[in-house]
């Protein structure tokens, strides 16, 4: 508008720059059938050069030059019936402002001016909407891409510094074992048969009943991902929420006791919120990222774990230590399961107090649960299958209210207003019989201890057979010397009883 002779020299040369940065994400989705995202970039950073080229090689299909064909000619077309628009200079001003009011000036001066957020929170949001578009998906990839991975070597080099654990002694040393702890998403144990759900959503893990220790009484601390897994994942817990950096975590502790150890997510990883969760990946020796969407509500499923698990399995390292992160009944619960687990369908097994949508809802959570049990049975029975001295204990990272707390609203989590749905876990054990031979693992009678996995690295330790100086023998689930204590949960500044012995 504000050019018109030079339409075509303008109009070329943006297309030539919106034509290459697309190729880059048409190929990614002709391959995946994925946006490209962040995540992608760092996937792509993180595997040598040699790797992108063999995946390429792999992945390369001769229908996808026809598809590149095709969208190279569209875009030439287009190009060619280009015209120059006639509008006067003021005009052509007039518009060409209003163009960029709309599309830029007036949504960052309703973020930042009427709501009042911050600049950096204006940026994101405004960068959030651009970024389905190119060129911007490069472009706002590769800047949040580059901002969290300073994020996360910072938080890396202050993990590195931190002094060893004191003391460190291994009951087990010189013995072979495998120990895999798989920690679930947003599952409400009391939406699984296995804690007496009136639904067979469990019917798997229902079978290998006896093979399990089952613990009915464990309470997250947090009702968010990130801020539950800090604690479960390090010394800091809700009285002391600052030591998740100041003190080493659960992964510098095995690797400290001699562990080769992995991490398998099936969750995001560099994201602004995952970031975390990703330094604690860098902590192990091995990292397999199995999803790389662009929003954590995608579709995919947790069967990615698979073969990384296996491919760990059968690593020659004598002791090996699994982290198993999976997306497990994760909004939107439809995208979580294959059809074939489709098996809950109308409001059998439910109340009345529902209405339709609400049946709905709580169909696809079941049949998410449902999957999630497949999964978790299936790494029981792989590891099983291995014949090691192995152990595997598998938590949620925190509950879900699905409309299940009266008066039925409830869909979700709020830490403002709790309810046991959002924070009832599940947490099982499964020990194979080279594991339990010479181990008192006999845990029937702790299966009703309340317990908030907030202290789980203690448990975690006393598993392994690990003590060391700070070890607090009273905050382990399967210690004899555990004593019973206030269950908080809540954010530090807003914290509440769930249990007060
Ligand atoms: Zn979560």
């Amino acid at each position: 508008m504000l050019f018109p002779k030079k339409t075509k020299l303008i109009s070329g040369v943006i297309g030539i720059i919106l034509w290459a940065s697309s190729l880059l994400s048409l190929g990614y989705f002709c391959i995946y059938g994925q946006e490209f995202s962040q995540s992608v970039l760092f996937i792509m950073f993180e595997s040598n050069t040699a790797e992108s080229s063999e995946y390429v090689a792999q992945y390369f299909k001769w229908w996808m030059m026809l598809v590149f064909i095709a969208h190279t000619f569209v875009a030439y077309m287009l190009w060619r019936r280009v015209q120059p628009i006639a509008l006067s200079q003021k005009n052509a001003l007039i518009f060409s402002s209003v163009i960029l009011a709309l599309t830029i000036a007036i949504p960052t001066f309703k973020d930042y001016v009427i709501k009042g957020k911050s600049w950096e929170d204006t940026v994101d949001k405004l960068q959030i909407r651009l970024e389905p578009a190119e060129p911007w998906q490069l472009v706002v990839g590769y800047l949040q891409y580059s901002e969290q991975l300073n994020n996360m070597q910072s938080l890396l080099a202050q993990n590195s510094k931190l002094p060893p654990i004191k003391n460190l002694k291994d009951k087990y040393e010189g013995l072979p074992s495998t120990l895999v702890l798989v920690l679930g998403e947003s599952t409400n144990r009391q939406h699984m048969s296995l804690y007496g759900y009136n639904r067979p959503t469990t019917p798997k893990l229902d079978k290998m009943k006896d093979q399990l220790s089952v613990f009915n009484n464990v309470i997250s601390a947090r009702p968010y991902t990130i801020e539950a897994l800090e604690q479960v994942l390090t010394f800091a817990d809700q009285e002391h929420t600052d030591l998740v950096l100041k003190k080493p975590s659960l992964m510098n502790m095995m690797k400290q006791a001699g562990y080769k150890t992995y991490w398998i997510t099936n969750q995001q990883t560099i994201t602004k919120r995952n970031t975390m969760l990703t330094t604690f990946s860098k902590q192990m020796d091995v990292q397999h990222y199995m999803n790389n969407s662009r929003a954590q509500n995608s579709r995919e499923y947790d069967a990615n774990v698979f073969e990384p698990f296996q491919e760990a399995l059968n690593d020659e390292a004598p002791r090996k230590f699994i982290i198993i992160h999976l997306l497990g009944t994760h909004m939107k619960y439809n995208y979580r399961y294959p059809p074939a687990f489709e098996q809950f369908k109308d409001n059998a097994g439910l109340s009345d107090v529902y209405d339709g949508h609400q049946v709905e809802v709580i169909n696809t959570y079941d049949n998410a649960v449902l999957y999630n049990d497949y999964v978790i049975s299936h790494l029981i029975e792989t590891l099983s299958a291995k014949n090691n001295r192995s152990l595997m204990v598998y938590m949620s990272d925190h509950g879900e209210d699905v409309y299940d707390t009266p008066p039925h609203q409830m869909l979700g989590r709020n830490e403002g207003k709790p309810t046991l749905a959002m924070y009832a876990v599940p947490l099982i054990m499964w020990q194979s019989s080279a594991w339990k031979n010479g181990t008192n693992t006999n845990f029937e009678n702790f299966v009703n201890r309340p317990y908030s996995t907030s202290h789980f690295i203690y448990t975690w330790a006393d598993l392994a057979g690990l003590s060391f100086d700070e070890f607090d023998a009273t905050k382990s689930l399967v210690n004899p010397a555990f004593t019973e204590r206030p269950v908080w949960v809540g954010s530090s500044d807003n914290k509440k009883f769930f249990h007060q012995p």
